[in-house]
Formats: C-alpha cells, sequence, structure tokens
C-alpha cells in the first residue's frame, strides 16, 4: 500500500486521550480527487478525515490516528454524539450523488480493505462500530452510499455483513413481529430512532425515513426505498442480534 503524506492542520486532542474505537468510511463528494485533497488541508474548511484513498488506490495521511479529525460532523451512533473523538475517518475519492455517484474501481477498493482492515486490528474495532458517514447523519449524509463494497470488506473481518440464508429465515419467520420492533432494532444497532415518521416520497428523506433509507444503503444497496418493508425488518432484526 503506498502511503503518501499530505498533512491536514484541521485537528485537535481527542477528548481525554481515548484511543479510537469506531471507522467512519466516506466519500469525497466532489468532481476531482485535487480539489477533495485541497479542500481536506484548507484550513479555512475546517473539514479533515486521517487518510484519502484515491480512484487509483493511493492512500493520502493527513492526520495523526491519536488526534481527532473533522470528518463526521454533527452525528450520532451507539449514542455517542462525538464521532470524531472516537472515530478514525477514511474519505474515499468519488464524485457523489451530486457530481455523478460511479462505482468505487477495484485498486481503490483493495486499498480501502488494506487500511481499513489495519485500523480495525490495530483498535480492535467491533464489526457494527465500522460504519458509512450516512448511518452516523442519515438526514443530512447519503456517503459512501449503495455502490459501495461492504460485504468485501466483511469478508476481510472489516464491519459486518449478514447472512442471506439467515435473513430469508428470519422472513418467513416473524415479519410483523419484526416490523413492530424495526425502531428498537435499528437503535440497537447504533441509529438514533427519531420521533418523526419522516415521508419516504420526499426529495430530502427526514426523521424515520432518513434512518430506514440510510440502513437500507449500507445493508441493502439494491433498494433503498425508505420504507419499512418486511425485507428490512428482517435484516434489522439479524443484524441487531450481532450487537
Ligand atoms: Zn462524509
Amino acid at each position: 500500500m503506498q502511503i503518501v503524506e499530505r498533512p491536514s492542520p484541521n485537528h485537535n486532542a481527542r477528548p481525554g486521550g481515548r484511543a479510537p474505537d469506531m471507522l467512519v468510511l466516506h466519500y469525497t463528494g466532489m468532481r476531482t480527487a485535487a480539489e477533495a485533497l485541497d479542500r481536506l488541508c484548507d484550513p479555512a474548511a475546517q473539514v479533515s478525515a486521517h487518510y484519502t484513498v484515491d480512484e487509483g488506490g493511493t492512500v493520502y495521511a493527513h492526520v495523526a490516528e491519536d488526534r481527532r479529525a473533522w470528518h463526521a460532523g454533527v452525528a450520532c451512533w451507539q449514542g455517542e454524539t462525538d464521532v470524531n473523538g472516537l472515530s478514525i475517518g477514511i474519505e474515499i475519492v468519488n464524485p457523489g450523488h451530486e457530481f455523478g455517484y460511479r462505482s468505487f474501481p477495484e485498486a481503490q477498493m483493495q486499498a480501502v480493505l488494506a487500511l481499513s482492515q489495519a485500523v480495525v486490528e490495530r483498535y480492535r474495532i467491533r464489526p457494527l462500530r465500522v460504519v458509512g458517514h450516512s448511518d452516523v447523519a442519515p438526514e443530512r449524509k447519503t456517503d459512501p452510499g449503495e455502490l459501495f463494497d461492504w460485504p468485501l470488506l466483511a469478508a476481510a473481518g472489516v464491519g459486518y455483513w449478514p447472512d442471506a440464508r439467515t435473513v430469508q429465515a428470519r422472513l418467513e419467520a416473524e415479519p410483523e413481529a419484526d416490523r413492530q420492533s424495526i425502531g428498537r432494532n435499528l437503535e440497537r444497532i447504533g441509529y438514533r430512532w427519531p420521533a418523526e415518521p419522516g415521508d419516504a416520497g420526499a426529495a430530502k428523506p427526514r426523521g424515520r425515513t432518513a434512518v430506514l433509507a440510510a440502513f437500507q444503503r449500507r445493508f441493502r444497496p439494491v433498494s433503498v426505498t425508505g420504507t419499512a418493508d418486511s425485507e428490512t425488518a428482517a435484516l434489522a432484526a439479524v443484524v441487531a442480534a450481532a450487537a
């Protein structure tokens, strides 16, 4: 893995000097890699990440892992709101939904995998603490998005991916019970389950609709609807059982 030093001034101390125990994956959401790297290192932008991986698989190191990088913004996971304070953040170059979302090339995925694997082993990060930005900020964010290859990472011990047969069996077993408890299961996984229902037809999903869409983007990327269908409910029950 080729690592290029590209320091960013945008970081501060981790609270209480504690070691990171989460990994947050992002896409850059800008037209070019150069533009994204400039922004992540610009003191005026007030954003950063520990690493950026470009489409050719080159890794840029911006912030030392023992420092708090500024990538998650207002966020919540498993009841903790200072996600930057607890996590390592990796940016993955991709124009994103705004500028032409496209699949992540093989070389890039292999570099993301190697880097993530090293981070997860170094800090013993548990599978459900490897998340996408959209998981921790569902109303604001859609990255790294439904084209990201989470199963590839999970097969190498990075993050969690549910077994399809287990989900199918669950779907046949208790669909109504799982629909009733979907909010509780999503909370057990780590999502903040909002009081307001949201609207699946809205351009910008909010409330529960946004959380359901984030969960689907992460665990059922072929169909991101924001609605609590039976398959989504069964998936939530299976993933929650791993928490
Ligand atoms: Zn992000």
